[in-house]
């Protein structure tokens, strides 16, 4: 379903805010976590004054540990619906557990699928009977027919509105905490009409990396850029070395914005 076989024109998903795809980069940005209604509330006003689209902040949280902050759950989906409310941006946050999607769905317009979660069968059938958006993440070691199969499963139980994000995979090599390749863009872009973004914060794990690879998406026809943003990196609770300030931030969607006009 996700072929170019099957529906030769880009797909562009359009939730609230949020456009991705059909010649639009949309912007996804905000905090890895939802951390307190004054932290969210900040990021919110932040990324939407720099011309983000849509607001990001995980309320359930795949942490590496178990020891580590594990999010607010639905706590923290009630503040994401509340800086909804006063911004206008539409909400992406990860739902873990077929068993909240619904619950999630109630408050988010994007489930966002994460990589660890890329194969997790059930998930993406249960997401695939959602009516909210998916954005689907890039396993850290799929393939690309992983990846798109994966997206199968979603489409093929009737959502249609489903987003491919590149986050980065495994290598050996460690100045990164993953290797990002760009090339996944115009790769997809050749197989299928689903639209692509790019998350360079998971992707580098450097926030000094963050915005030429934000450029550099920008410079390959990415549909979508998905960037952390913290009022707070050193404090963050989680992925802060990897978080962009708010100025940091709007400085590089100006540069996007340049580099926009000229591809
Ligand atoms: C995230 O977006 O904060 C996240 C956990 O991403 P990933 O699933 O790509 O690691
Ligand atoms: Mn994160």
């Amino acid at each position: 379903v996700a072929s170019l076989e099957m529906k030769s024109e880009p797909t562009a998903v359009t939730v609230g805010s949020l456009t991705i795809g059909g010649g639009v980069c949309g912007v996804i940005a905000g905090p890895c976590s939802v951390e307190s209604e004054e932290q969210i509330m900040q990021s919110a006003r932040a990324v939407k004054a720099a011309g983000a689209t849509a607001l990001r902040g995980g309320a359930f949280k795949p942490r590496t540990s178990p020891y580590a902050f594990q999010g607010m759950k639905e706590e923290g989906l009630k503040l994401l619906a509340a800086a909804r409310e006063e911004t206008g941006l539409a909400i992406v946050t990860e739902v873990m557990t077929p068993t909240d999607v619904e619950l999630v769905a109630e408050y988010a317009d994007v489930l966002q699928i994460g990589a660890r979660n890329m194969q997790n069968y059930r998930l993406l059938e249960a997401c695939g009977e959602s009516p909210a958006a998916v954005l689907l993440k890039r396993g850290m070691s799929s393939t690309m027919d992983e990846f798109l199969l994966a997206a199968e499963y979603v489409l093929s139980r009737g959502n249609e509105r489903v987003m491919l994000c590149e986050r980065g995979v495994r290598t050996f090599e460690s100045h990164t905490r993953f290797t990002l390749p760009l090339a996944t863009v115009p790769y997809l872009h050749a197989r299928t009409h689903l639209p692509v973004v790019i998350d360079p914060s998971h992707g580098t794990g450097v926030a000094s990396l963050v915005p030429p690879m934000m450029h550099a998406a920008v410079a390959c026809l990415a549909d979508g850029l998905m960037v952390e943003v913290h009022p707070d990196p050193p404090n963050a609770a989680s992925d802060g070395p990897q978080s962009l300030t708010p100025d940091a931030f709007a400085a590089a969607m100006t540069t996007c914005g340049k580099v926009a006009e000229a591809v």
